[in-house]
């Protein structure tokens, strides 16, 4: 997409998980996953209004495979609400890897909307928990500040990004993706799948080049 996007004042940029355990040297390391921080940095700067979401597990959630005996990262488990996917221990609270990258540099962002904190609840979504009725109250956030588009880079564009975009949209808000600015962890072609259903929904995927901002000097 080369079209220019202008970037207002009810535009807000929902930067997901940008956390040490995600990146290079992280207990679930996306591939290329620090790549994006510059990308990241530079998009946000575009923006009046930031929310970082941040991956905070207490030990012994539900969702880390160490959790279960017998059980390796990447099993799937029936828990109450479905198939969830077994992950390697990551971003739990106060630890190194839960902390946001050091070479992030968005300190105009106005909320850390922290997710997964539910022991026996993953989260995906910034808005809602995978039993998919635990709302984490952001849609009510973002209401309330008026907000009506949200745009999302960050990690992992094939969980957490894609989650977010679509709860995003069923909550009534526009959705952009930049993709440039996501990388996925690609399991059982889930980066495909992701793109399909983004395109489903008629979800942009942008370039961080075509969004241009109005508050820009
Ligand atoms: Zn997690």
């Amino acid at each position: 997409m080369t079209e220019q996007m202008t970037i207002g004042d009810r535009d807000v940029l929902l930067i997901v998980d940008v956390q040490n355990d995600f990146c290079s040297g992280g207990s679930l390391a996306v591939p290329r996953g620090d790549e994006i921080v510059p990308l990241v940095n530079r998009l946000a700067s575009r923006f009046q209004h930031v929310v970082l979401t941040q991956d905070w597990h207490p030990f012994g959630h539900h969702s880390f495979a160490s959790t279960y005996p017998g059980k390796k990262p990447y099993d799937t488990i029936e828990l109450a609400y479905g198939t969830q996917v077994l992950w390697p221990d990551h971003c739990v609270q106060g630890t190194r890897g839960a902390e946001f990258r050091r070479d992030l540099e968005v300190p105009h962002a106005e909320l850390v909307l922290r997710k997964g904190c539910h022991r026996e609840i993953d989260s995906y979504s910034a808005f809602v928990e995978n039993d998919r009725k635990t709302a984490t109250g952001l849609a009510g956030y973002l209401r309330e500040r008026g907000f009506d588009r949200v745009f999302l880079a960050g990690l992992a564009f094939d969980f957490c990004v894609r989650y977010s975009a679509e709860d995003a949209h069923v909550a009534g808000f526009g959705v952009v993706v930049a993709e440039e600015a996501c990388r996925g962890i690609d399991v059982a072609g889930s980066v495909a799948d992701t793109r399909r259903a983004l395109a489903a929904l008629r979800i942009p995927c942008a370039s961080v080049s075509a969004m241009e901002c109005v508050h820009q000097t």
